[in-house]
């Protein structure tokens, strides 16, 4: 048996998840324990670091330890760089020395849609794919390439931000700094108010019961989406395309029009050459693949 911890650090939840690595060729029986942990994000950088070493203490058979996290870190030191989404200062907070210094065990970080596309590439809907593109849509839009199973990092760790291409020069302001990237056009809260709707959830119930509103913000970010996944496809002519997050539980409704506005871009290669695929791991796939980082 070798096992590794993988935890995900959310800003509400801490996502944790036990993976046997000696079974993962097997394709089952992998997956050992998982669980859940509020993150109580608002304490602080310490605070949370603590939690994190304190969930890991409890496994004390994982011989290794690996951290996703919602931001960018300085991948030789493990320092954080920006968590845009949590509270607290944690520029330049030395979050992997914390974490190696508090388990006396190997840590290691990665990007939570790094190690979203790791998982779903090695054990999940991506599994075999020649070169994969990953995409989870949720509050941001978090992206990834896996290329004859290894996860393209770029010598910065930064590689893989399909939805930080710019697709409307001078659109709108994304949290990046750039204008026109796909995400402030595709992300939750932008397709819901394009809707007229308070949550991404109202919309996809509206969908389904034919609101012509709904359907049109639904399109709208698809187009942007798609036109994001066909430059993907020009520049690595993936043969497969996962895409995940909290949408999964829409269904065709998300994943068929970004299908749709993807095929009317290809030019290069033959529509029926790229998959496109709904995530099958679920909610546990970060974890899963800190763990196997
Ligand atoms: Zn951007």
């Amino acid at each position: 048996m070798s096992l590794r911890l993988g935890l995900d650090l959310g800003g509400t939840n801490i996502k944790v998840a036990l993976v046997d690595a000696d079974r993962l060729a097997e394709g089952d029986g992998w997956l050992v324990a998982t669980d859940t942990v509020p993150t109580k994000a608002d304490l602080g950088p310490e605070a949370v670091t603590s939690r994190m070493i304190e969930i890991a203490s409890g496994y004390p058979q994982a011989a290794t330890i690996g951290v996703g996290v919602p931001g960018v870190f300085d991948k030789k030191t493990g320092a954080i760089e920006l968590f845009p989404n949590l509270p607290g200062p944690w520029k330049g907070f030395p979050l992997l020395a914390k974490m190696t210094a508090g388990l006396g065990r190997s840590s290691a970080l990665i990007n939570d849609a790094r190690a979203f596309t790791l998982a779903e590439g090695t054990v999940g809907a991506g599994r075999g794919a020649h070169t994969l593109v990953c995409v989870t849509l949720g509050t941001g839009i978090g992206g990834g390439v896996m290329i004859e199973g290894r996860v393209h990092l770029g010598g910065l760790g930064t590689a893989g931000e399909i939805a930080h291409q710019i697709v409307v020069p001078d659109g709108p302001l994304c949290g990046c700094g750039n204008r026109g990237c796909a995400e402030p056009i595709a992300k939750a809260e932008a397709v819901a108010a394009r809707a007229g709707k308070r949550s991404i959830e109202e919309v996809y119930a509206a969908v389904r019961a034919g609101d012509e509103m709904a359907v049109e913000a639904v399109e709208y970010a698809a187009r942007y989406l798609g036109i994001s996944l066909a430059n993907a496809v020009a520049l690595l002519a993936p043969d497969r395309i996962v895409i995940g997050g909290g949408i999964v539980q829409a269904g065709d409704i998300v994943i068929e029009p970004i299908q749709r506005a993807l095929r009317e871009h290809l030019t290069l290669v033959p529509p029926a050459s790229v998959e496109v695929v709904a995530a099958s791991l679920g909610p546990n796939a970060g974890a899963i693949g800190a763990a196997l980082a």
